[in-house]
């Protein structure tokens, strides 16, 4: 057990962000029962503080977000770790500008990315995204379940904000928690909106790159959002 040297209301308060997260991502249709996660880098470099494993989105509260090392040990908290717990530690150890990472099996996104269509700019969401076309991580659609898998996947990332994980979800960052969610919640927004473009036919219009690159300095405030949902949540 390692003592923090941070004061107890710092990782309470990141500890709370993280809960806050997964009940956004639950509002927002993307639990999948007790898999996906959202982690937070420890302010101390000893790892990430990250959802426990055998909970869903719905139901973690900041004592069921533990600290998991660099190599997966739990330094803190009770509970067990998910399994994939390298996509966090990998794309922040790549990332130093990365402080939230979330991992879900979003559905529209797994849909889309099965398509292997482009991502259109057809909605705001879209924008924030694309050009150039949104980063495919294809090498398997397998669990992420080794450090040389997720350094893999971090690859794919690059410096971009997310990556579709080709038959199995989506990995999405930020520089603090309401961006990595929201990344994660206007993706998967912007997936269902091709998905049903391309229902109705496929898209004929969308914006061109440049309309695409001025509307992302313009839309999309993930605090706003945020605090939006922390006010719903707390009715
Ligand atoms: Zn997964």
């Amino acid at each position: 057990m390692s003592r923090s040297l941070q004061p107890p209301a710092v990782i309470d308060e990141l500890r709370s962000g993280v809960a806050l997260g997964c009940h956004i991502l639950a509002l927002e249709d993307q639990g999948d029962f007790v898999w996906g996660h959202v982690s937070a880098r420890d302010p101390e470099g000893r790892g990430v503080w990250m959802k426990a494993s055998g909970f869903g989105f719905d139901e973690i509260g900041p004592e069921q977000v533990i600290l998991v090392s660099w190599d997966g040990d739990v330094l803190e908290g009770d509970g067990r770790r998910h399994l994939e717990y390298p996509i966090h530690t990998e794309l922040m150890r790549a990332r130093p500008d990365v402080q939230c990472v979330v991992h879900t099996h979003a559905p529209w996104s797994v849909a889309f990315a099965a398509t292997e269509e482009p991502l259109r700019p057809v909605s705001h969401d879209g924008t924030l995204f694309v050009p150039p076309d949104v980063a495919r991580f294809t090498r398997t659609g397998d669990l992420v379940l080794t450090p040389e898998l997720g350094s893999d996947l971090a690859k794919t990332v690059g410096d971009r904000n997310v990556a579709l994980m080709v038959h199995h979800g989506i990995v999405a960052c930020g520089a603090d928690l309401p961006t990595a969610v929201f990344n994660a919640v206007f993706l998967e927004r912007a997936c269902k909106t091709n998905m049903r473009a391309l229902m109705a036919g496929g898209p004929k219009t969308w914006s061109s790159d440049e309309e695409a690159l001025a509307k992302r300095a313009h839309v999309g405030s993930p605090q706003a959002a945020w605090d939006y949902f922390a006010r719903r949540l707390a009715c």
